[in-house]
């Protein structure tokens, strides 16, 4: 398993250098001038059915396309003080799903507090799991707690076959993976009538496209079934970011100009419209605020320089964010390429 961009001193771990990148694409027109192309300048939020809350940067894996650099060297975690923010501002709102992500977002300690914080309120929670962190000896009872929650699952399976799924995320994972998917079928997850929902995430393992959906979730569910009696229910593809460390997979191979000139010339104006920043909020393990997960990484906060923080939110500050504008960058190519990415993006890949 590799180490962190910044536990390398990679340049790369620095979020000046990546966008210095990213504004110096030569393959494709900036995204803004291609939004207005098909009249969605400036984009805006439709509203928000999202809290979505990164607890952290800590995982305990060190998959080579994280858009997070999440990794077990990270530090960076969110206290019980930010959770408690999180919580009192979700309160405050009507929003009808929390969506925990990381890094491992369950080996932060106020994970579980925010869930049963978050459900007591009436919210449906999702977790963005790597699978393998519920075979950590630390976290032998979390596949019963989560069932216990009705928490829904939506978790990273790059590839139904071992090699592409070890060569993104490391060696051995896919058959804990394999294991954790087991356990959480024995627990009723994917398992119809059950109220357990067990969603999976395939990403490519190099620089191109997702292929359709429909078609891959039919031959993720024939050979899981097939090998290891796995089910799950839906299967979402999600388009790798140009940004962390698959930026630096793209520099490194040699792929970056033409992975970007695919993703433009790929660029769907219908994705485009229904973009997840358009419904979501996403939250830093620090409280601050960001249009989307791939924002957060790249340290693009709101555009509104008033609510850049939980503690500046008050309840005419949120009506006010329900169709703020959105902060957009050469990255968002990434999300409007294809079909989009259909799970919401955001899973630690
Ligand atoms: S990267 Fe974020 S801001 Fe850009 S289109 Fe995707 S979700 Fe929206």
């Amino acid at each position: 398993m590799g180490l962190t961009l910044l536990s390398r001193h990679n340049p790369l771990a620095s979020t000046e250098r990546q966008l210095a990148v990213l504004a110096e694409t030569k393959a494709c027109l900036p995204f803004e001038e291609r939004l207005t192309s098909v009249g969605l300048t400036p984009l805006d939020a439709t509203g928000i059915t999202v809290f979505q809350i990164n607890v952290g940067k800590l995982c305990n894996q060190t998959c080579r396309h994280c858009h997070v650099d999440a990794g077990p060297d990270r530090e960076e975690r969110m206290t019980r003080e930010t959770a408690e923010l999180c919580i009192r501002v979700l309160a405050q709102t009507d929003i009808p799903t929390v969506d925990i992500t990381g890094g491992a977002p369950e080996l932060n300690p106020n994970f579980r507090w925010l869930i049963e914080q978050a459900t007591a309120l009436g919210r449906h929670v999702i977790d963005r799991c790597n699978l393998s962190v519920l075979l950590l000896p630390s976290q032998s009872d979390l596949g019963a707690f989560l069932a216990r929650h009705k928490v829904e699952i939506i978790a990273s399976l790059p590839y139904f076959r071992p090699s592409q799924t070890d060569a993104q995320r490391g060696d051995g994972v896919y058959e804990k993976s394999i294991e954790a998917l087991q356990l959480l079928n024995r627990l009723g997850y994917g398992q119809e009538g059950s109220g357990l929902t067990l969603n999976l995430v395939h990403n490519p393992v190099g620089a191109f496209l997702p292929p359709k959906q429909e078609a891959i979730e039919a031959q993720f569910r024939r050979e899981l079934l097939r090998h290891h009696g796995i089910r799950f229910n839906h299967l979402y593809t999600i388009t790798n970011m140009p940004i962390s460390r698959f930026l630096e997979f793209l520099l490194e191979s040699g792929n970056y100009e033409g992975y970007m000139e695919r993703l433009a010339n790929a660029f769907n104006p219908a994705a485009a419209a229904g973009v997840m920043c358009r419904y979501t909020l996403s939250i830093g393990w620090d409280g601050t605020l960001y249009d989307c997960d791939f924002n957060q990484m790249l340290d693009l906060p709101l555009a509104d320089k008033a609510i850049r923080h939980l503690r500046d939110v008050t309840p005419a500050g949120l009506a006010g964010l329900q169709n703020r504008n959105i902060v957009t960058g050469n990255h968002c190519y990434g999300c409007t390429a294809g079909s989009g990415s259909s799970c919401g993006g955001a899973v630690t890949t």
